[in-house]
């Protein structure tokens, strides 16, 4: 049985959570059909509750000390191009490219250094 922190609606006869509540920005995510320990895309069960998928990139970017220069701004995109590689391993360069705003030839030397850090599951195809 998955444990919920968010807001259940009533459902009689099921233990489907049926709406998710971000802890953050309160963004509401419904689902018409739940199947059992399912979260909307992107949604995490953190300490405090419910975080949207926008809200964890949001937390991702600011962890990133803010400089005003291009290398403040590569930081925080390989910041970004890094979460949405852990989160989606499967997804292709080019659907984690436009993700986190980038380019593939950006997104596939990251994706190679997470694999040598152990960060990423091993090498699937190519
Ligand atoms: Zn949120």
């Amino acid at each position: 049985m998955p444990r919920a922190r968010g807001r259940r609606a009533l459902s009689a006869g099921s233990s489907a959570q049926l709406s998710w509540t971000c802890v953050d920005c309160s963004t509401v995510a419904t689902f018409a059909a739940p199947q059992e320990g399912q979260a909307p895309g992107g949604w995490v069960d953190g300490p405090r509750g419910w975080i949207c998928l926008n809200c964890r990139r949001e937390e991702v970017i600011a962890a990133v000390p803010i400089t005003r220069d291009a290398e403040g701004r590569a930081a925080r995109r390989r910041a970004l191009t890094e979460f949405e590689l852990i989160r989606d391993p499967e997804a292709t360069d080019g659907q984690i490219a436009k993700r986190a705003n980038t380019a593939p030839r950006i997104v596939r030397p990251i994706r190679a250094e997470l694999r040598e850090d152990g960060r990423l599951p091993g090498v699937s195809g190519s």
